[in-house]
C-alpha cells in the first residue's frame, strides 16, 4: 500500500538528504535528557507535537529517509519491503502516548506529515490534528470541503476523484445532501498544503512554549518552517530523531533515540503510564473478534430491537452502551439519605468528563461472553469519540449500520422532541454507512433484514 503510494507521486527530484546514519545516546546522556524533557513538558504552556515518518516505523511503516526508507532505497535502485497495509497497521506507542499526553492536558495540538491515519486511529481529538499531507483513509469534498473517514484505504492519491459524492446535509431544514465530488486528500510533490491544517500550525507553533519534533528529519517545507516560529517567539524547540535534522541548529534539546522508548519515560515520569489504567488496551485480547456490528441511530428507530434480533439470528454477544450506564447509575447512585442526579444527569456528566467510559464499563461488564464471542453487536452509541475507541479495536471489523424511522413513525413509538437536545444521535454526518436500515411501518422489515445478515455473514 505504502509503496503503491510512494510511485503514484510524481517525478521530484529534491528528496533531501536520504540514508544519514542512525545516532546513539549513551545511558547517563539518556537520563539527562529525558529529565530536561520532562522539566520542559511540565513547565510548558502550550505544547505543540510535529510528526513524521519515524513514529510509524514500528507499525510496519516504512520511513522515507531513514538507512531503509523508501527514498533511500530507491536513491540505490531497490524497493522496500513492507509488513503490514495501511488498514492493519496499530498505533505505536507514541501515538497512544500522545493521546495520553493530550488527555492530561500535557499536549495542546499535533501536527502530522503522515499519511497514515494511525493518529485519528489513535483517538486523538479530530480538533487537536493537523494532517498536513493528508490522510490516506480521508475523502474530502470539493465543495464544502466535508471530510469522510473510511473504515478502509481511499486507494487513490494526489487529490483525485475518487468517484464519491458528499452526503453531507445542507439547507435551511437540512433536507438536501451537499451531492458534491470527493477527493481523496494524499498530496503530490507540488501540491498546496490544506490551507486551514497550516494556518492553525501556523498559529499554534507560534503560540508554543515548546515544540517537539518526534521521527521527522524535519527537510521538507513548510513543516520545516514551523518550529522557528516557536524559536522567535521565545519557545523551546526539542528533537526527537535517530538521524540528524535540519533544524538541529536551533534546538534546545536532541535526543538520538526512538520515539517509542522516549515517550515510555516520559509517560511514567509524568504518571500516566499505561500499565496503570487497567482498561482494554491489550489489542490481543480481542484478536478472535471477526466483526463488531455498531448501530447507529436516533432514538426510537428501532436500534434495540433490531440489535436484539440480530443477535438472536447470528448467536451473537448484544451490548449496549446505554444500559450500562444505567446499570453503573445503580451501582453508584444507592444512597437514599442525599439527593441524587437523575440518570440522565448524571450519565451526561460522565460523558462529558470521558466519552468512552461506559464503552469500557460495558466491555468489563461482558467481559466473559465478550472474550468468546466472534461477532458482536453493539448498540447505544452516541458520541464519535466513542466511535474512535472502537476503532482503535476493530478498525477493519467495524460495520456502521444506521437505522432510520421518520419523526411521525419515531413519535407513535414514544419519543418526544424533550428529550432529544443531548441524547439525539448526531453521528450520521462523519460515519461511512455500512448499510442503512429504513425502520418504518411500510418498509419491508423481513428483507432488509435478511440483507443485512447476509453482509455481516459475507
Ligand atoms: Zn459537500
Amino acid at each position: 500500500m505504502s509503496l503503491s503510494y510512494a510511485e503514484s507521486l510524481s517525478y521530484f527530484p529534491h528528496k533531501g538528504k536520504v540514508g544519514m546514519p542512525e545516532l546513539t545516546e549513551n545511558v547517563e546522556d539518556l537520563q539527562t535528557k529525558l529529565n530536561q524533557l520532562e522539566q520542559m513538558i511540565r513547565q510548558s504552556h502550550h505544547t505543540v507535537v510535529i510528526t513524521g515518518a519515524g513514529i510509524s516505523t514500528d507499525a510496519g511503516i516504512p520511513d522515507f529517509r531513514g538507512p531503509n526508507g523508501v527514498w533511500t532505497l530507491e536513491k540505490r535502485g531497490e524497493k522496500p519491503t513492507f509488513n503490514t497495509s495501511f488498514e492493519k497497521a496499530i498505533p505505536t506507542y507514541t501515538h497512544r502516548a500522545l493521546c495520553r499526553l493530550e488527555e492530561a492536558n500535557y499536549l495542546h495540538f499535533v501536527i502530522s506529515q503522515n499519511i497514515d491515519g494511525l493518529h485519528h486511529r489513535s483517538g486523538l481529538p479530530v480538533d487537536k490534528l493537523a494532517e498536513l499531507h493528508g490522510n490516506v483513509f480521508a475523502e474530502e469534498c470539493e465543495v464544502c470541503h466535508m471530510q469522510v473517514i473510511r473504515p478502509t484505504a481511499v486507494g487513490s492519491y494526489c487529490r483525485k476523484r475518487t468517484g464519491n459524492v458528499c452526503n453531507s446535509m445542507k439547507g435551511r431544514n437540512k433536507s438536501l445532501s451537499c451531492r458534491g465530488k470527493l477527493r481523496d486528500t494524499v498530496l503530490d510533490w507540488e501540491d498546496a498544503l490544506p490551507e486551514t491544517a497550516l494556518k492553525l500550525s501556523e498559529q499554534h507553533c507560534a503560540k508554543a512554549d515548546l515544540c517537539l519534533c518526534l521521527g521527522t528529519s524535519l527537510q521538507i517545507r513548510p513543516c520545516r518552517d514551523l518550529p522557528r516560529k516557536t524559536k522567535k517567539n521565545g519557545g523551546k524547540v526539542v528533537i526527537v530523531n535517530l538521524q540528524k535534522t535540519s533544524m538541529d541548529s536551533i534546538a534546545s534539546l536532541i535526543i538520538h533515540e526512538r520515539c517509542d522508548r522516549v515517550m515510555k519515560h516520559i509517560l511514567q515520569k509524568l504518571n500516566l503510564d499505561f500499565e496503570k489504567k487497567s482498561d482494554l488496551n491489550d489489542l490481543s485480547k480481542y484478536s478472535h473478534v471477526k466483526k463488531v456490528v455498531l448501530l447507529l441511530g436516533k432514538n426510537k428507530s428501532g436500534k434495540n430491537y433490531i440489535g436484539r434480533k440480530l443477535a438472536e439470528k447470528l448467536s451473537a454477544i448484544l451490548l449496549n452502551i446505554n444500559e450500562s450506564g444505567q446499570h453503573e447509575y445503580e451501582k453508584t447512585n444507592d444512597r437514599v439519605d442525599t439527593a441524587q442526579p437523575t440518570v440522565n444527569q448524571w450519565t451526561n456528566e460522565k460523558y462529558h468528563a470521558d466519552p468512552t467510559y461506559f464503552c469500557r464499563v460495558m466491555l468489563d461488564e461482558k467481559n466473559e461472553s465478550c472474550s468468546s464471542n466472534p461477532l458482536w453487536i453493539i448498540s447505544g452509541v452516541q458520541h464519535t469519540k466513542e466511535i474512535e475507541y472502537f476503532q482503535s479495536y476493530f478498525y477493519d471489523r467495524l460495520l456502521f449500520v444506521y437505522i432510520e424511522a421518520s419523526d411521525d413513525v419515531r413519535k407513535k413509538r414514544g419519543w418526544t422532541i424533550v428529550d432529544t437536545a443531548n441524547t439525539e444521535c448526531q453521528l450520521d454526518t462523519n460515519v461511512q454507512r455500512s448499510f442503512t436500515f429504513t425502520n418504518n411501518e411500510e418498509d419491508s422489515f423481513d428483507q432488509q433484514m435478511s440483507h443485512l445478515i447476509h453482509m455481516i455473514n459475507s
